[in-house]
């Protein structure tokens, strides 16, 4: 019997949030992740409702695999359902979304079933894949080359949902696949609280070597924290074992999920908000509400603006960059050639204004005056001193050297 916690739960409200939007569910089938936004009220009623609708439906042992999907894609479709109803008698709702990825483990396979900007990973052998696509605006640009993964992750926009479950009329296109599952896996559902902050490496590191879903669980929301978490994370983790996925110990709901709903306390304060399918969680304040097509137009204006503008700043200091080499090798030239020494050529001794080395092929010293000592004239130690180079410091120090050198020579 293996003592470690293999499947959980577990959610934080982050450092910056009043309140957590945020809802996770590990249960005896069923695993999910819903991340809720809209307003005051609406992120935690719209995560918390979705989260409710599916589990109560979905969290189940169905006859197979493709029973399974069917039923949590439906679970998905009534939430939906749930959220616009909610919303209808409930007007300062509208605008209210969530993310959610899913997933329902059947024998030796799972179904995910995915909307939004959170993320499930399989985790097998030590390398972690993301199974899920963000629904993101700049997943978007990604997809079509326009900016790397690095860049989306700080981009200001990354924010930008093109598709979450909601207020929004039409139907809801959710992803899902079926994927096999092996002793060993750990599948990892989490929120952009946690997957927007700590690089993919970090999360690797954790799973690898923290066995212990519970104590894995508080590694990367600890991990997410250190980083200032100013959104809230939530990470769900399913183990499996030698036999089959684990269950939680007993099914747990967090985040918002964990509270009662509350439709009473949602302040009567809140705008209404015309249905879109873009929501943009961490900019709220200035909800914005142009419509589809101008939105996307909008958002690839700004883009290409950036775009230029980070040309612009490269330009200024490549050049500048440029500037400040010039003069620098400009000025150290100059003083090289305030330089003297006295050394050899090929039979003498000669001065040399500059400094003994080379610049790439160009020498950074000419001839002044060859002297015409033959160098086999002089005793060894000076010889040597005189190939070996003797630095002076003005060209009158040179001719000093070179008249003892050459009395030297005459006396021998
Ligand atoms: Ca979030």
């Amino acid at each position: 019997m293996d003592a470690r916690v293999l499947s959980v739960a577990s959610s934080h409200i982050g450092r910056v949030r009043s309140s957590n939007q945020d809802s996770g569910y590990a249960g005896t089938h069923l695993f999910l992740v819903a991340d809720g936004m809209g307003g005051h009220a609406g992120g935690d009623v719209a995560s918390s409702l979705a989260t409710q609708t599916i589990t109560a439906l979905a969290d189940e042992r169905f006859e197979s695999i493709e029973v399974a999907q069917e039923q949590l894609l439906s679970g998905v479709t009534n939430s939906a359902a749930e959220l616009i109803e909610a919303v209808r008698e409930h007007p300062d709702l509208g605008g209210m979304g969530t993310t959610v990825s899913a997933l329902l483990r059947h024998n030796n396979q799972v179904v995910i079933a995915h909307i939004g900007d959170s993320r499930i990973y399989r985790f097998r052998k030590g390398v972690l894949t993301q199974v899920t696509t963000d629904h993101t605006f700049v997943q978007k640009l990604v997809e079509t080359g326009r900016i790397t993964p690095e860049e989306a992750m700080v981009h200001p926009r990354r924010n930008v949902l093109m598709r979450v479950l909601g207020d929004v009329a039409g139907s809801v296109e959710i992803d899902t696949a079926i994927l096999d599952t092996e002793p060993g896996d750990r599948w990892l559902l989490c929120s952009d609280g946690l997957c927007g902050f700590v690089p993919e490496h970090l999360v690797a590191e954790v799973m690898a070597d923290v066995p212990d879903a519970a104590k894995a669980a508080k590694k990367l929301i600890d991990l997410a924290l250190y980083r200032g978490a100013p959104d809230n994370v939530t990470v769900v983790i399913a183990g499996v074992n030698e036999t089959e996925m684990s269950a939680a110990s007993k099914p747990v709901l967090v985040g918002a999920a964990a509270q009662p709903l509350m439709f009473d306390a949602i302040t009567k304060s809140l705008p209404a908000v015309t249905s879109h399918s873009f929501f943009s969680p961490r900019s709220r304040a200035h909800e914005e509400t142009f419509e589809t097509a101008d939105y996307l137009d909008t958002l690839i204006a700004e883009d290409k603006k950036r775009a230029a503008k980070r040309r612009i700043r490269w330009t200024v200091y490549l050049s500048g960059t440029l500037t400040v080499l010039i003069f620098a090798g400009i000025y150290g030239y100059v003083w090289t050639q305030s330089q003297y020494y006295v050394g050899s050529d090929a039979d003498s001794v000669v001065v040399y204004r500059g400094v003994n080395a080379d610049f790439g092929s160009i020498p950074l010293h000419t001839i002044v005056r060859d002297t015409g000592i033959p160098l086999n004239t002089l005793s060894q130690f000076v010889r040597t001193s005189v190939e070996r180079t003797i630095p002076v410091l003005s060209l009158k120090q040179a001719e000093l050297v070179v008249e003892r050198i050459g009395n030297g020579s005459q006396s021998q």
